[in-house]
């Protein structure tokens, strides 16, 4: 079949690597100049079954109101006169309840574990670098009572085939004594063995150049417009260069995907949660963590990219705008500093945020569209590094006809 994907994040090249493989002739339309330049650009890199926690949880509503008011809380809700994020956000409140979260969490592990796997297998059968790193990651509390909580709740994660192990402050500082700086202040860690990180964005050009390698064609500053439609079909994408026709389209737009489909009457309940990231130069690898992480009271994750520190921190409801202050970046900086002070170089950070593009349950939306030529792989939200590789996997087996390796459950597309 000639299909065409729309985007190419690493959820749109992991999705024609995955189709060229089952024998498709691709085209990748893109409007930016290369691969991964949007929210795959500089994302944490944790590649992180063991973080698949539900977002939508019963603390994320107190979390949200007080936001209004406080700047320290880890979701920030941003009200806008926008009629999408209200939308969005009663959808998210109503899977704040303990039943919702631990559904969605089994989920979302469930895809993960998936994910990672077929991650492995992708560079397996590549050999694309990414910086890659295994050997866990470390997710650490500060207070007692949020340790504790944690080592309750990890059950759901265990029941999901994901070894959790759950260590005191001296085990978590042995497993990473890059966090020496801040042993005072680490009541234990949920640590994930099996869990690893790597740049999605190296990975994503990597993967793009094997994709064009293998045929695929990938045009680049090509902006879509529109979709043409007769009857219940896609029958051409427009773009700003005209039409392009295919046998079968896949959506892959991030965070606007669902501008693209609303004329035609599919409702994808996507919204932007924006994160900031920065990059900064080790200076010093006796200091600097040698694994990836999350600081979870701060919600800071950190990630050694070879040479590199990538920090990331915030979930902001508050909009499409991808711009930024230094002050947006003050708070964390300062925990960071804390932590891994002498280790990089704070003076020369590279900054960028980026849109996560989340759906209320945290669940992507994988599959056939109410259009029967028109496809779905959107809506990763915080985790579509880690979803991407399982993801790609799971919709050309639909395209295929073939029952995918696990089960789909809450990926369906609802409008
Ligand atoms: C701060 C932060 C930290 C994160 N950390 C992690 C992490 O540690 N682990 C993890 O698993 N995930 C993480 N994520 C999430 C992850 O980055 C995203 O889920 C993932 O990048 C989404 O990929 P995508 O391909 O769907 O979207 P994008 O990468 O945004 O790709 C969509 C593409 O569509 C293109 N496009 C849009 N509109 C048009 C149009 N009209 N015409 C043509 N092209 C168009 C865009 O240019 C873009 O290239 C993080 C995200 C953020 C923001």
């Amino acid at each position: 079949m000639k299909i065409i994907v729309l985007g190419a994040g690493v959820i749109g090249v992991t999705t024609a690597w995955q189709l060229l493989g089952d024998g498709h002739q691709v085209t990748v339309i893109e409007r930016a100049g290369g691969p991964a330049q949007l929210t795959s650009l500089a994302n944490a890199g944790l590649v992180a079954p063991g973080h698949a926690f539900a977002w939508a949880s019963p603390g994320a509503p107190g979390m949200m109101l007080r936001s209004l008011w406080r700047g320290d809380q880890a979701i920030r809700f941003r009200p806008r006169l926008s009629v999408r994020q209200w939308a969005w956000v009663a959808r998210f409140l109503g899977q704040c309840n303990g039943a919702s979260a631990r559904v969605n969490t089994a989920r979302k592990a469930r895809l993960c574990v998936y994910s990672q796997a077929m991650l492995d297998q992708v560079v397996a059968e590549t050999g694309v670098r990414f910086d890659e790193k295994r050997g866990g990651l470390v997710y650490f509390y500060r207070t007692r009572a949020s340790f504790e909580a944690a080592a309750a709740k990890c059950q759901i994660l265990r029941d999901a085939g994901i070894a959790i192990e759950v260590l005191d402050r001296d085990a978590t500082v042995a497993k990473d004594p890059g966090l020496a700086a801040a042993r005072g202040e680490i009541a234990g860690s949920l640590f994930a063995a099996t869990d690893a990180s790597g740049d999605a964005h190296l990975f994503t050009v990597g993967l793009a150049r094997k994709c064009a390698e293998g045929g695929v064609a990938f045009r680049y500053g090509e902006e879509v417009l529109d979709l043409r439609t007769r009857g219940r079909e896609v029958t051409a994408v427009v773009t700003d260069r005209g039409d392009v026709a295919a046998d079968a389209i896949v959506l892959c737009l991030g965070v606007m995907s669902p501008h693209l489909v609303e004329r035609l009457g599919i409702r994808l309940l996507i919204y932007p949660v924006k994160g900031y990231s920065a990059t900064l130069t080790i200076t010093d690898r006796s200091l600097a963590p040698r694994l990836g992480g999350v600081d979870e009271q701060n919600l800071l994750a950190y990630c050694p990219m070879g040479e590199r520190l990538r920090l990331t921190a915030t979930a902001e409801i508050a909009g499409y705008s991808t711009g930024f202050r230094p002050a947006d970046f003050r708070v964390m900086f300062d925990r960071a500093r804390a932590l891994f002070g002498g280790a990089a170089d704070f003076g020369d950070p590279e900054l960028w945020a980026g849109l996560r593009p989340m759906t209320p349950t945290g669940m992507p939306v994988i599959g056939r569209s109410p259009y029967a030529n028109l496809w779905l792989n959107t809506g990763h939200g915080h985790m579509g590094w880690t979803m991407a590789n399982g993801a790609a996997r799971i919709l050309a087996d639909l395209v295929a006809g073939r029952p995918p390796a696990i089960d789909t459950e809450g990926m369906a597309c609802e409008g």
